[in-house]
């Protein structure tokens, strides 16, 4: 016996059902805001993260040499991929440049429910445009993604790192020290930070700006406290939250939070996250914001915003929130009536199958009373019983196996006939 390396998932039909279905809303909303599929590496140069991230986040990282003694890794994320493939080719493509990408990414984390060593990721990255309009466009994008998955309970929490950033008169590395401790709301490494730089006066009203949240009058009492910096920051904001009425965003479905701090040096100004609050600790479905990476790549400077949702967690929350119809089984189970048959019944299996149905045939040899129980047992929708009498006079019986009804049905409309039943 084997084991499943620690922090990895195997998942059954019914997961990948579920997870397919996930995804697929988000591909079709992606698709439907005119975004374009694109595919990057699993494994890149260890120096691509190395250099977004800083050298620490190997410590994050499946790093290992490759047989040449390259040192590379597993994508712990889509983002870096995606703006090495727009500074090398992409970025020769008419603007904005809007992409997605799904697939698994590589963490190494504590495992606990809904945090793991291998998990998926659904990313949008927009490239190129002006900020406020494709800020907006990110974030209808990603809410609309929730909405199309069926979820309810759809918070994203909207903050803006312009205005801390000039709030604080200090120089970037000083800045990403703070920021870092604001992130992870640890006010203790706040507190000796700010000692550190002899501004501990700047605690408290840091303290109380990122307790901050709720909907555009926040952003009149965070102007208060930061006495008069930020200002354009606080506009863009209040002119993002319009965009958003504009994209038929519900006004429910999104609140200010001066919280929302992401403690990365590149992102640059709006940022958020989403949560589901079913979830517990691991409640964080999304995140994202505007960054500046093309440059740290060689790139010239351009506007990048993006996010990634994570769709272990939203395959959760969609659970929880019990909004997935269930994954459909067999359409039909085909059953030869008698070994003469078999022939007969796979010409049915081959017409079905020809015409969209999820259609099966018996392969362990099983009579027709097992086939049926083995039918039932399969969830099959609906038995399709080829014997001889019946195929003389050019039909099947075909069994409803929910109701046990069972009729006669001409060869000719059996197509039609399943589509019908199946559609009610
Ligand atoms: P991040 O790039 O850290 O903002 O991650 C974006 C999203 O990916 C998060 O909001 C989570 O939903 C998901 N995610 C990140 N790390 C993990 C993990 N270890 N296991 C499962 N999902 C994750």
């Amino acid at each position: 016996m084997f084991e499943r390396p620690r922090g990895t998932n195997d998942w059954g039909p019914e997961d990948m059902a579920r997870r397919r279905q996930v995804e697929a809303a988000f591909v079709r909303t992606a698709e439907s805001f005119g975004f374009r599929e694109v595919g990057t590496p699993m494994f890149e140069s260890l120096e691509l993260f190395t250099a977004k991230s800083g050298p620490t986040i190997v410590n994050e990282l499946y790093a290992f040499k490759d047989r040449s003694g390259r040192d590379v890794a597993l994508r712990p994320e889509f983002t870096a991929s995606i703006l090495r493939f727009y500074v090398a080719d992409l970025r020769s493509r008419p603007k904005p440049v809007k992409v997605y990408c799904a697939g698994p990414a590589f963490r190494y984390e504590e495992p606990q429910k809904g945090r793991y060593r291998e998990f998926y990721q659904l990313n949008a990255e927009i490239i190129g445009g002006a900020p406020l309009p494709s800020d907006a466009e990110t974030l209808a994008l990603a809410i609309g993604t929730m909405r199309a998955i069926g979820l309810k309970q759809v918070r994203a929490r909207i903050g803006h790192l312009g205005m801390l950033r000039s709030y604080l008169p200090f120089g970037p590395p000083d800045q990403a020290a703070i920021l870092h401790a604001l992130d992870k709301k640890d006010f203790a490494a706040l507190g000796a930070e700010l000692d550190r730089l002899g501004r501990s006066d700047l605690g408290g009203p840091l303290r109380d700006l990122v307790g901050l949240s709720g909907d555009t009058l926040v952003l009149e009492k965070a102007q208060e406290i930061l006495e008069g910096t930020g200002t354009e920051a606080f506009e863009y904001l209040r002119k993002l939250s319009e965009h958003l009425h504009g994209y038929g965003v519900d006004p429910s479905d999104f609140t200010f939070d001066m919280g929302v701090v992401r403690g990365l040096d590149y992102y640059t100004g709006m940022v958020f996250e989403i949560d589901s609050p079913n979830l517990g600790a691991e409640k964080q479905v999304g995140g994202g914001g505007a960054y500046s990476l093309a440059e740290i790549f060689g790139g010239e400077p351009v506007q990048q915003t993006g996010f990634a949702l994570g769709l272990d967690r939203l395959v959760l929350a969609a659970e929880a929130e019990g909004v997935l119809p269930p994954s459909k089984a067999l359409d039909a189970f085909v059953v030869p009536i008698g070994d003469g048959m078999r022939d007969r019944a796979l010409e049915v299996l081959a017409m079905l199958r020809a015409a969209g149905f999820r259609a099966d045939v018996d392969l362990v040899g099983r009579g027709p009373s097992k086939n049926l129980d083995h039918a039932n047992a399969l969830g099959a929708r609906h038995a399709i019983l080829v014997g001889e009498r019946e195929w003389k006079g050019g039909s099947v019986a075909v069994r409803d196996m929910v109701t046990g009804a069972q009729r006669e049905v001409s060869r000719k409309t059996l197509v039609e006939g399943l589509r019908s039943a199946l559609s009610r």
